[in-house]
């Protein structure tokens, strides 16, 4: 499989280079030039099939020749090491749970692929590669977790400060090693400029050789198809297909669902579920694509005002508003709603929701109403207590925190603050130099 740049100005590259760039020379992002087709024959398979094998099966034709299967295999067994099961709150409404993963949060996945595929790659040449990464919180810590040890690879993460939860900010700053945390004074828009402007300044990759970890980079995007295909392997409402509401801030997680679905996964319909950040909705209510400034809002990690991964489902639509349209809905939901939300499925289910599964239940129930309660699933991408100094104070109760995290609670924070400045960073990445 070979990928070419949403830009079009630069040459045509394999899974191997598109990993290893991150973002196309020409600013671009690399997006696939010819697309599977799942058999129907073997979708009907998938309740039969381990988590291991689906994983394999939906990576192979994107990953093509570059990594040898029993060494794509290896890398999908590991990416695919915890539970995504999917549960049932109400008739007609279940939730994926994407948060049993070692950062509790469905990030895990993408940084664990690429962080794998990375290494394989990195062991065939002898020049240290570094990533750099932003971070709205919790692709921070799934990063950090990722990468954490795996030789020949630096990592830089930018968060930005007082925008991330604790749980966040103690998963990204304790690893030490090769993992380095910067805390920006500005908001996670700022992080991706500052970002941005690294991977296009000469000086810097000239000298450094730079990666990205966003969810920009193919082998983090690409592997969070597997969760479409894990929904529809437990989906128990054989006559009907399921809508899918995905939480969505760069929008890449419901980027791959879309390919899914294109490339023949059963889906009747995706939600976008936003917060009040809602350039998205905005563009599919027939207004025009508008970026703005990230707002802060109670899910933090979708505060983002100029979604990175828009412009791949564009061109997965072939940039048809209406085609787009039959495929694809998206709501805004304020940070009031959200909590009520969070509240009234606690009483009402016993199931306690975070901020960002929250929404995602509340777009999945407002497309429900509107289509004849149309059954359906929503994205849970995080663990509760990752924000549980919002969610606490919601249900008045203490939420208990997993002894899987109780490590990195207690480890000391280091970071360098930093302003939202290309200058200072600059400086700061020529200082690794040494
Ligand atoms: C990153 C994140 C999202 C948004 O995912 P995108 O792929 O950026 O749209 C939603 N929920 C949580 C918990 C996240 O960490």
């Amino acid at each position: 499989m070979n990928y070419y740049s949403t830009n079009r100005q630069s040459p045509v590259v394999d899974f191997k280079t598109a990993t290893i760039q991150g973002q196309a020379p020409d600013k671009g992002l690399y997006f696939p030039q010819q697309l599977p087709v799942w058999e129907a024959d073997w979708l009907k398979q998938l309740p039969d099939l381990t988590d291991e094998e689906i994983a394999f099966r939906v990576m192979k034709p994107y990953a093509g020749a570059v990594i040898p299967d029993d060494e794509l295999f290896r890398i999908c067994s590991e990416t695919v090491n915890f539970p995504v099961p999917l549960v049932k709150l109400q008739n007609g409404v279940y939730a994926l749970e994407l948060y049993h993963g070692r950062t509790l949060a469905f990030k895990d996945i993408g940084a664990r692929f690429m962080s794998r595929s990375l290494g394989y790659f990195m062991r065939q040449r002898n020049k240290p590669v570094t990533v750099l990464v932003a971070t709205s919180g919790d692709t921070g810590g799934a990063v950090a977790d990722g990468f954490y040890g795996v030789e020949g690879v630096e990592v830089v993460i930018l968060y930005p400060k007082g925008k991330v939860s604790q749980v966040q900010e103690q998963q990204l700053t304790t690893f030490g090693g090769n993992i380095r945390a910067v805390r920006v004074n500005g908001r996670f828009d700022d992080c991706q400029a500052l970002v941005k402007q690294a991977f296009l300044d000469r000086t810097i990759t000239d000298q450094l050789f730079l990666t990205s970890a966003n969810s920009i980079n193919v082998a983090r995007w690409l592997p969070q198809q597997f969760f479409y295909f894990f929904a529809m392997k437990q989906w128990p409402l054989e006559e009907v297909a399921p809508v899918i509401a995905v939480p969505s801030g760069n929008f890449g997680n419901i980027c791959a669902g879309l390919l899914a679905l294109v490339t023949g996964l059963p889906v009747r319909h995706f939600v976008a579920a936003c917060n009040a950040n809602d350039v998205v909705p905005r563009f599919l209510h027939g207004q025009e694509y508008e970026p703005h400034q990230a707002i802060a809002t109670i899910s933090n990690a979708m505060d983002v005002g100029n979604p990175s991964n828009f412009v791949r489902i564009l061109e997965l639509f072939h940039h048809e508003r209406n085609r787009l349209k039959e495929a694809l809905s998206a709501f805004s939901f304020s940070d009031a709603q959200t909590m009520d939300a969070i509240r009234q499925v606690y009483n009402g289910n016993d199931y306690l929701l975070d901020p960002h599964g929250a929404v995602g239940y509340l777009a999945l129930k407002k497309y429900a109403q509107q289509h004849h309660d149309a059954p359906g699933l929503f994205l849970e991408t995080a663990h509760p207590v990752k924000f549980y100094d919002v969610v606490e104070p919601i249900i008045g109760e203490k939420i208990p925190i997993p002894p899987s995290i109780e490590g990195v609670m207690s480890r000391p924070m280091q970071f360098t603050e930093m302003e939202a400045d290309y200058a200072t960073l600059k400086d700061y990445l020529w200082s690794g130099l040494g």
